[in-house]
């Protein structure tokens, strides 16, 4: 997985990295060059017990309007193989993208880590899904199938299983497991258990990776020989909140030639236990930017890693941690509030107001009327994060309908 580009070798790629701007965030004197003029690769690392070896840095594809044939190439050729997508992301359109890639390239197919995801919780759904899948991506195997946006273990029955193990009989389906953005350590924890999971997705970064909880979930799931990989990497929240230390934070890492985003997937990377981080790259900047970081072997210095804790001490109140459990089940409503609150994020920190409206959509009308005049004061009193749940509730039906 590190086909090589003779006209994107290390030293030009640098050079026009600095050119763009994305190099501002890289600077050539950080990064030894070696006189062979060696291609730029992403390393790669084991994907649990699968046997697989996979990029470190992940094409996410979940928020994108539209992307360029031209971006997926170029990620191709520095070693971004793995592209992550789902049935849903921006209405099939994201498939649909990869498939007229795949169809324009059909020869890297089998370089590609190829992922995609549904939401359907019958044999009858996943197989429609995942077909649509395969037509839509124009290809005969998908690498990895999740089971999207998982947040109890209840979801992965014995029909689960059984339907995964003839997807795989069937050639369909390469490896199986499941995406959570909500209740992470506790569906990883139990996903150790079951011996069918090949890999799991969740939201991990330099804000939750440090947890009790957190650390012994990947634990388990190492043991399990589970592959893991990592998103919403940039801990981004639902509120700005000043503080210092990030600016110190800043400037700090910019001495180090490396911008405070770039940092954030360092401290991620620095866990060898995630295979991979799974990143949104909506253009070539942030492309060029992540594969930067990627490449570069300066690893971040214990004083960075306290310094970002405390930066997340400092603003968890603008943070949703994803604890669903504690706060949806202290409100008189079944109401998504984790699912309410990432597409804040995706409006205020990936500056993507258009996904997030899009997401947004999705849940009920009568949900939505159920949400604004829900008494919040229970769940605010028990979030670990201390957010204003109502207040932000309400500001995110406002800002995204
Ligand atoms: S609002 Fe608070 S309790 Fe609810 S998921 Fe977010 S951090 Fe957890």
């Amino acid at each position: 997985m590190t086909p090589k580009n003779k006209s994107w070798t290390r030293r030009a790629f640098l050079k026009a990295a600095c050119a763009t701007g994305a190099g501002s965030v890289m600077t050539l004197k950080n990064i030894p060059l070696s006189a062979s003029e060696e291609a730029v690769a992403v390393p790669t690392r084991p994907f649990g017990k699968t046997g697989i070896e996979v990029p470190i840095l992940g094409f996410g594809t979940s928020l994108h309007v539209s992307f360029s044939r031209l971006l997926l190439r170029q990620a191709f050729n520095w070693g971004v193989t793995y592209w992550d997508t789902a049935n849903t992301y921006m209405g099939g359109n994201s498939e649909k993208a990869i498939g007229k890639y795949l169809d324009k390239y059909p020869q890297d197919r089998k370089k590609i880590f190829l992922v995609t995801k549904t939401h359907a919780s019958t044999a009858k759904g996943r197989n429609r899904d995942l077909n649509l899948s395969l037509e839509r991506m124009k290809t005969d195997y998908i690498d990895l199938f999740f089971i999207h946006s998982v947040w109890s273990v209840d979801e992965l029955d014995n029909q689960t299983k059984s339907w995964a193990q003839k997807a795989k009989a069937a050639g369909k389906i390469r490896l199986f497991g499941f995406s959570t953005h909500s209740n992470m350590p506790e569906c990883m924890l139990e996903g150790a258990k079951l011996d069918w999971i090949d890999a799991i997705m969740m939201t991990f970064n330099y804000r939750l990776m440090h947890t009790d909880k957190m650390r012994r979930a990947v634990d388990a799931c190492v043991k399990a020989g589970i592959g893991l990989t990592a998103m919403k990497t940039q801990g981004g929240g639902q509120v700005r909140n000043d503080s210092q230390t990030e600016l110190d934070l800043a400037g700090r890492f910019l001495q180090k030639g490396f911008t405070d985003a770039q940092a954030r997937l360092k401290a991620v990377w620095q866990n060898q236990n995630i295979a991979s981080i799974c990143s949104e790259m909506p253009n070539m900047t942030i492309l060029m930017a992540n594969v930067a970081a990627a490449i570069n072997k300066t690893k971040l210095a214990t004083r960075d890693t306290q310094l970002l804790r405390q930066y997340a001490r400092e603003t968890r109140s603008g943070y949703c941690a994803g604890c669903t459990d504690i706060c949806e089940s202290a409100v008189a409503a079944e109401v998504p509030i984790g699912d309410v609150m990432r597409y804040l994020m995706y409006a205020r920190s990936y500056d993507n107001r258009r996904g997030a409206s899009h997401y947004l959509k999705k849940i009920p009308k009568k949900q939505c009327r159920q949400m604004i005049n829900l008494d919040y004061s229970l769940a605010e009193q028990k979030c670990p994060q201390k957010m204003a749940i109502g207040k932000l509730m309400q500001e995110a039906l406002k800002e995204l309908s």
